[in-house]
């Protein structure tokens, strides 16, 4: 999310939104699953998806990165120490399960019987969604790391509570992420390093891509602090692209983030020389991305330019 002001009415991109969801769904690319935010894709969409993806994958591969792969859900100790309750309550979201005997089983179902909601009758299950698919990664490396540091491949999928009519803004969506955990130089030099190629391979796909500083949204006043120092302090650039035309402002389809020493601190994490890790992620958001191209190019991935077909290897 970046701070910049829309320069037209809330209402103009409420109806760009609205279009751009309808053509998706009229063309069958995505299909409504009756919940804002969430869809099934069809054959289109996923060979468009993986090709993404696919491409994500070979521009970074200079990285030789480690390649790990997690569940959707993470446990609630790993989750407590990400903090990630403390700065997006309202994005988070945790499993729960029914642990009752005989009894409370035929409450719940006199309770559903009379219509009522009957989810109080579950109980937290100590696993919540993971919201970022890096998250897991970080108590796998309590300790002390090799000299320069690890450098992670990972993909998976994200959660969060954010149900919106955007097609952009989903709640559940997969991102691809290039994770470098090291010294505070070199967190920094696999942000800033990647950032020209991480640009030239969206441009490749045929989308204008801009590149600016960006803050997460942080939830409540102390949380609009937070976005601001982020900001100030150019932690994190979003790679931008205006899926709803010049007069709306660009949406982000991939980031750049460096996370300094946060997850270092909260895992334990160390570098060869004692210091405490910093770390650094590059995300693809596939969906986003793939959507974009939706957008961009049309319905028909037949029909769009060859050398966009030529990037993607589609
Ligand atoms: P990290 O903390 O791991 O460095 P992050 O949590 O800051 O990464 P974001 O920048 O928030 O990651 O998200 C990465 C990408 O995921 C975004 O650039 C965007 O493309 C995609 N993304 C984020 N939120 C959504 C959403 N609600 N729907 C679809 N895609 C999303
Ligand atoms: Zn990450």
């Amino acid at each position: 999310m970046t701070i910049t002001e829309p320069t037209t009415t809330a209402t103009d991109l409420d109806a760009a939104r609205a279009d751009l969801r309808a053509r998706l769904l009229g063309d069958g690319v995505l299909i409504d699953l009756g919940s804002p935010g969430l869809y099934g894709r069809s054959g289109v969409f996923e060979r468009v998806y993986q090709a993404v993806d696919a491409a994500a994958v070979r521009s970074q591969a200079d990285l030789d990165a480690d390649v790990l792969r997690f569940p959707p859900v993470e446990p609630l100790a790993s989750f407590e120490r990400t903090d990630y309750i403390a700065s997006f309550p309202d994005l988070a979201a945790a499993i729960s399960a029914f642990t009752g005997d005989d009894r409370t089983h035929r409450a719940l179902l006199a309770a559903r019987e009379r219509g009522e909601r009957w989810e109080s009758f579950l109980e937290p299950a100590d696993l919540m969604l993971t919201p970022a698919v890096c998250h897991p990664l970080y108590g796998l490396l309590t300790g002390t790391l090799p000299a320069g540091g690890r450098t992670f491949d990972i993909v998976g999928d994200s959660f969060r509570r954010e149900p919106s009519l955007d097609p952009m803004r989903l709640q559940a969506f997969h991102m691809h992420e290039f994770v470098h955990v090291g010294t505070a130089a070199s967190a920094r030099a696999h942000r800033d390093g990647r950032i020209a190629r991480l640009r030239e391979t969206l441009e490749s796909f045929g989308l204008e891509i801009d590149v600016v500083p960006a803050n997460d949204p942080f939830f409540g006043r102390v949380g609009q602090m937070l976005a601001r120092n982020q900001v100030e302090q150019a932690l994190k650039f979003e790679f931008v692209t205006p899926v709803y035309g010049p007069d709306h402002e660009p949406t982000a389809i991939s980031s750049a983030n460096l996370h300094e020493d946060h997850f270092g601190t909260s895992f334990g994490i160390r570098t060869a020389d004692g210091d405490v890790a910093h770390s650094a992620c590059l995300a693809f958001g596939l969906e986003r991305i793939t959507i974009a191209l939706f957008a961009r190019h049309g319905s028909d991935p037949v029909s769009w330019p060859a050398n966009v077909r030529a990037a993607l290897a589609l």
